[in-house]
């Protein structure tokens, strides 16, 4: 039974679900003892408060190692992913050194990943960065090209932050472990949204972070490969040697708690938690598309993920278009560099010109996105377009055949 507190939406809605999601109130629930009664310190050996701690660090290591298909072991709680990948890309190539000095990454790539690579590769080694098709997408044969006999370490995301494209992770790894390359993925988008198994997919070293799903901001996970090869790790900080030397400092109990019970309930909900947030992305796309014309879908059709939607609104400015409609929250381009003024380095390198890159925006919706925010979206969403275009000098006098738009102009 519906009240009448159901039907009135509280405004802003949130379809920012990329920048970071809602602590789920079961997860919060799950944490707060650990912010008050059980609070030692999970280093602590000598007595109870230290190994209730202890034991709840550990029972959220085996909730995520779970979700990835990996041994408990090959768990190392970190500040998140930011962190995890600086650790995975850095941490890995002290022991790789000799055989080899050359990396491979995605232009895709989050800058959390680029901006590693990049230091690198100013440091001396050799650095290939892999366009995607015009899709978002990185293909195990771009990434087969790149490779080379002096090659140690591919780093490919599983899920584009942006458009939502998930990379063929399977085959690249296949391509990778068949030549003794280290395999990296920044999972941060795609964990407890897509499936992901470390064994099948052919993983050594796999980034995530609590915070995009529906845990905890500050806390985050590596998944580092023991065996079939066992991975070698150089810490990036010196410390009391926590997480078996490879991440010293003392572990954050409630925010790991709060990661273990983020994975436990994606674990349990993923599946029904995907076809939902589809239906309601397949029905802001085509209420979008219904009335809005000139517009184009950036990402691939199918290979996505579940809640994203990113579309260019031609002739509108992406930055002004989320200001005309402020009862929404989305982001234009990534909202981890909006500061920097620059159109998105994910579109521009799917092929994008500048004016379409910066005339886009990111929806991404949750595991808190209602219809009713869906269906009012829509029409924030035509009639700001509409506002803008009528303002618009260009707009009256387009000359576009309309090739490159998905509906007519
Ligand atoms: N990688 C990707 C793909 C991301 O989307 C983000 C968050 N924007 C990060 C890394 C950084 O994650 P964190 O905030 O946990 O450092």
């Amino acid at each position: 039974m519906s009240t009448e507190e159901d039907d009135v939406l509280s405004l802003p809605i949130y379809l920012d679900n990329h920048a970071t999601t809602r602590t789920d109130p079961r997860v919060l629930e799950a944490m707060l003892p650990y912010f008050s009664t059980t609070y030692g310190n999970a280093a602590s050996v000598s007595h109870r408060f230290g190994w209730d701690a202890a034991e709840a660090v550990e029972r959220a290591r085996d909730r995520v190692a779970a979700l990835l298909n990996a041994d408990s072991r090959e768990i190392v709680f970190t500040s998140g992913a930011t962190e995890s990948n600086n650790l995975a890309i850095k941490g890995a190539l002290g022991t790789v050194k000799a055989k080899g000095d050359h990396l491979v990454t995605a232009a895709t790539e989050h800058r959390a990943v680029l901006d590693p690579m990049k230091r690198l590769a100013r440091e001396g080694w050799g650095l290939t960065i892999v366009p995607p098709d015009s899709f978002g997408l990185i293909s195990a044969g771009a990434i087969e090209a790149a490779l080379t006999d002096r090659t140690v370490l591919v780093s490919v995301m599983s899920a584009n932050n942006e458009v939502g494209t998930l990379n063929p992770i399977r085959a690249i790894g296949r391509l990778c472990h068949d030549r003794a390359i280290l395999f990296h993925t920044d999972a941060t988008q795609a964990v407890g949204k897509v499936p992901l198994d470390v064994q099948a997919d052919h993983v050594d070293l796999l980034s995530l972070s609590a915070h995009k799903m529906y845990g905890p901001k500050g806390v985050g996970a590596l998944y580092v490969r023991r065996r079939d090869p066992r991975v070698r790790l150089s810490p990036l900080f010196d410390g009391g040697g926590h997480e078996r030397g490879f991440r010293s400092g003392t572990i954050a109990v409630a925010l790991v708690v709060g990661l273990g019970e983020a994975a436990a309930l994606s674990a349990l909900e993923r599946e029904e938690e995907s076809s939902r947030l589809q239906a309601l992305r397949d029905r802001l796309h085509a209420g979008i598309a219904g009335r809005v014309e000139a517009i184009k879908h950036n990402g691939h059709p199918t290979l996505r993920l579940p809640g994203n939607l990113n579309l260019s609104f031609a002739y509108v400015d992406g930055e002004a278009l989320m200001m005309a409609m402020r009862d929404v929250a989305v982001s234009s381009g990534s909202a981890c560099t909006a500061a920097d003024p620059e159109p998105s380095h994910v579109l521009t390198a799917m092929g994008l010109d500048e004016e379409m890159a910066r005339a886009s925006l990111r929806f991404g919706l949750g595991r808190f996105t209602t219809e009713e925010e869906i269906d009012f979206a829509i029409e924030a969403v035509a009639g700001a377009v509409e506002r803008l275009r009528c303002m618009s000098a260009a707009w009256p006098i387009r000359e576009h055949d309309g090739v490159g738009f998905d509906s007519p102009v």
